[in-house]
């Protein structure tokens, strides 16, 4: 089921009248089937849109569709969502299979119906041995699994997450984000997935859209989008180390960088440019221009160097049997790797 938002807008007022814009005109397609990340710094207005798609919170403008169903005004419970937030909210008091099974109390499913979707459910996440437990018998990441099973118990069209795995250690987060991957994929149901967690949305979502004071940066494939930031904001916001960003300058096709030193070529007519290269777009090559490095540390398969570029403190990350450890290196950026920015706007030139 396609989830289609047109103009989303939610704007707070406070006591003393001050407005608050969290999400500002949001215009969005969610593909059946596929997996959304919601992805911006904290207070960007990920959980209001989640809220809004889910009914909890009251749109002050625009339209919510689920597939050519208008569900703008819809009570939550008619919506057919299911919502995991980021504390489990499970009934500590119930056993597992109870909490699975209390979304389909008052609708028309007889008890013996109800116990084979609550398996059928704790199958697909993987908890089928721990349905007699109580929820705090069950690791963080078991209890989120088990929250998901009744988010799906009544076969939603939608699944709603948010902040799902902010709760769990970094192993847990890491196992239970394949696991919500893999969920979402057998069943095939239409998701939006809320983080502030770049690395997060980048491996589970097939498409992320950013969000900065509630305002849409860019929608793309995740790679798509670490590739081609369509702004500055977006390209400091992917990638870990970060992007490397400066104010350079274009002269006759060549982007140059404090005095003279030439890092690349460019169509762009000249000017002054914000510049931004990743740290791994960097490579080891006679040719380049020379450096001299701060720091050389090692980290897994790759070398990490802090070094100094017409005045600006940068970082690459090159492949370790490239490195030696002498203080001096030469360095090219890779072709085509080189991101150019509008100075004022942001906006990507080339
Ligand atoms: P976080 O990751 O910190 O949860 P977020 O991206 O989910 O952040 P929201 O919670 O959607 O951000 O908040 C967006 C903006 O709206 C923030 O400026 C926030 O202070 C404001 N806001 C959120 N809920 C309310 C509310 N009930 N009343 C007033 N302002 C609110």
């Amino acid at each position: 089921m396609e989830i289609r938002l047109e103009g989303l807008t939610k704007v707070f007022t406070d006591k003393t009248g001050k407005e608050t814009r969290a999400v500002d005109e949001l215009t969005i397609t969610v593909p059946s089937g596929k997996l959304v990340g919601l992805l911006g710094p904290s207070g960007c207005g990920k959980s209001t849109t989640l809220f809004m798609i889910a009914g909890l919170h009251k749109p002050s403008g625009g339209k919510i569709f689920f597939g050519e169903d208008d569900v703008t005004k819809l009570a939550p419970e008619k919506r057919g969502i299911g919502l995991v937030f980021q504390n489990y909210a499970l009934y500590p008091h119930m056993t597992v299979r109870q909490n699975i099974m209390f979304p389909l109390e008052n609708l028309n499913v007889s008890h013996k119906q109800a116990l084979v979707l609550v398996e059928e459910m704790a199958d697909l996440v993987g908890i089928k041995d721990q349905l007699d437990k109580k929820p705090s018998q069950l690791s963080g990441g078991q209890q989120q699994r088990v929250a998901i099973a009744r988010a799906l118990v009544k076969k939603p069209r939608v699944l709603l997450l948010d902040e799902p795995l902010s709760n769990l250690d970094a192993r847990l987060r890491l196992q239970t984000r394949e696991e919500i991957k893999r969920i979402q994929r057998e069943t095939g149901i239409t998701t939006v997935f809320v983080t502030h967690d770049q690395e997060e949305a980048m491996s589970i979502s097939d498409q992320m859209v950013v969000l900065n004071y509630g305002v849409m940066q860019q929608m793309a494939a995740p790679q798509d989008m670490y590739n081609h930031p369509d702004n500055l904001f977006v390209a400091k916001f992917l990638g870990n180390p970060p992007i490397n960003t400066f104010e350079g300058r274009v002269e006759k096709g060549n982007i140059i960088i404090g005095e003279d030193i030439v890092v690349g070529q460019t169509q762009a007519k000249d000017g002054i440019y914000a510049v931004g290269i990743r740290p791994e777009d960097f490579k080891v090559d006679p040719r380049g221009f020379e450096v001299s490095t701060d720091t050389i540390e090692r980290i897994g398969r790759d070398t990490m160097i802090r070094f100094n570029l017409g005045g600006v403190a940068m970082r690459a990350l090159l492949e370790s049997d490239t490195v030696t450890t002498t203080e001096t290196i030469n360095l090219m950026v890779k072709p085509g790797k080189i991101h150019l920015f509008d100075l004022e706007s942001g906006s990507v030139v080339l």
